[in-house]
């Protein structure tokens, strides 16, 4: 079954949405009160429908209602993301994303009833600084405001060397989940999984255990 999605607002952010979620085959309802970004979206969206969302009425007609997951992606206008948001959470949709400007936003959307909150730019930020930074870690996600999962390349230290015979665990406070070699991923390594070129670790733990792995071994 398709499932419905609305996302209100196609700037970069909200259009990529669009784009994505529809050629992945969902039924999408694409709103913008900017006549030009609708015209952009009238091939690409199941409907686009020029709206200005902070009107009640409008979003009713339109039977936002009775669609299950709503995105909204309105830019630097907090004031109508956050009326916008409002009205949704009213209306009983039961799954609402929004995207935050900044911090303050960010906290009036939780408050206010948002399922989700995302914050593209700070977070992708945070990813290529992590990146920058060493060359080996390939990616970040954090998971609170001090537990992280990366993935890093393994270090020249590493080669040859077991898991056990690490001991990363014990000597710098964080878990390797996941070896991946090419293709392959193992998600349970055993104690005795010897490193080679090539593999890639996932690992989950505190910012300041996995910091620490990092400086002396990857
Ligand atoms: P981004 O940073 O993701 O590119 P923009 O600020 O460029 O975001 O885009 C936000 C989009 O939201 C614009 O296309 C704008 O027309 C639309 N928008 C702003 N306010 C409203 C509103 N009240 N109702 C509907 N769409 C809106």
């Amino acid at each position: 079954m398709k499932r419905e999605f609305a996302v209100i607002g196609l700037g970069r952010f909200g259009g990529s949405i669009c784009r994505e979620l529809s050629m992945e085959g969902m039924e999408v309802l694409a709103i913008d009160n900017n006549e030009d970004r609708i015209n952009e979206f009238k091939n690409i969206a199941s409907h686009a429908v020029i709206a200005d969302s902070t009107d009640e009425a409008s979003l009713k007609e339109l039977g936002i209602k009775n669609i299950d997951h709503v995105i909204v992606a309105i830019g630097d206008d907090i004031q109508a993301s956050i009326l916008t948001t409002v009205i949704l959470t009213d209306l009983g949709i039961k799954k609402i994303t929004v995207k935050a400007q900044n911090d303050y936003h960010e906290k009036i959307l939780n408050k206010i009833g948002a399922n989700q909150v995302v914050h593209p730019e700070r977070d992708m930020g945070k990813r290529i600084a992590h990146n920058i930074i060493s060359n080996n870690i390939l990616d970040y996600l954090e998971l609170s405001d001090d537990h992280s999962i990366v993935e890093v390349k393994v270090g020249n230290k590493m080669l040859g060397r077991t898991l056990a015979d690490l001991d990363i665990r014990a000597n710098y406070g964080c878990n390797v989940v996941a070896v991946k070699q090419g293709k392959d991923i193992n998600v349970s390594p055993s104690a005795d999984h010897s490193f080679s070129e090539g593999d890639v670790l996932i690992v989950i733990g505190a910012d300041k255990d996995i910091s620490r792995f990092e400086k002396h071994l990857v």
